[in-house]
């Protein structure tokens, strides 16, 4: 199995093969092609499987190959992570892929000064990499707009609900299109019952991936 045969673009291959990566991993062949689609996806996967890179690489295409408008640029895809460390690593890991690609990304956590951020989301940023509690402060503070977001992703959703943000979750997800209206990605290392209900709010016809 090689990357060439998932749909995704040069720039994209370009990025993988500058990353030293020779062939995807199960999470990635089974996702990239389902997220190109459009679909949304409940997908099983540890850290260490490759999950970050099967979600960002398709959400970069899916991004960049229908722009937004250039003037206002508003926020299209929101990842939510469970702690800071994480957001930084799938943050770096946006920020590499893309490379090649005309998007912008920020990273938004708790615990270090909100004014640099707020100066970066002003700025205009494509791709929204956050924590629930700051994102939420920034919401209050009206310094990020999510009414536009195209793609949603729940990154280890099983560690948010054990961390107590199902409240937070609930506040970001109204202030976002309906589930019919935009593409949300949830993964998740265990499949608790809170875990299949929250899919079940957030998902509409999940593809169900497991590895
Ligand atoms: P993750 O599970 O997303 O945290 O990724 C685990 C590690 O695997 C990261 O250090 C990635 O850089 C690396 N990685 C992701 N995809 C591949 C691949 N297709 N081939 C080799 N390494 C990869």
């Amino acid at each position: 199995m090689s990357f060439d045969t998932l749909g995704l673009s040069a720039e994209l291959l370009r990025a993988i093969s500058e990353q030293g990566y020779s062939e995807p991993t199960p999470v990635q062949s089974n996702a990239i092609p389902v997220v190109l689609e459009g679909k949304d996806v409940l997908a099983g996967a540890q850290t260490g499987t490759g999950k970050t890179a099967g979600f960002t690489l398709p959400l970069l295409q899916r991004l960049s190959s229908s722009p937004a408008d250039k003037g206002r640029r508003p926020v299209r895809a929101l990842v939510l992570t469970p702690t800071r460390e994480l957001a930084a690593q799938v943050a770096e890991s946006v920020q590499t892929y893309g490379r090649h690609l005309p998007l912008k990304s920020a990273v938004i956590f708790g615990g270090v000064k909100i004014n640099p951020q707020i100066e970066k989301l002003r700025r205009g940023v494509d791709i929204l990499v956050a924590t629930p509690g700051r994102l939420l402060d920034h919401v209050s503070q009206k310094t990020v707009d999510l009414s536009q977001v195209e793609i949603l992703v729940l990154d280890e959703a099983d560690r948010m609900l054990d961390m107590g943000f199902i409240h937070d979750i609930r506040k970001v997800m109204a202030l976002l299109p309906d589930k019919h209206h935009r593409q949300t990605l949830l993964f998740s290392a265990t499949f608790s019952n809170e875990i299949k209900q929250l899919a079940n709010r957030l998902l509409d016809n999940p593809e169900l991936i497991e590895v």
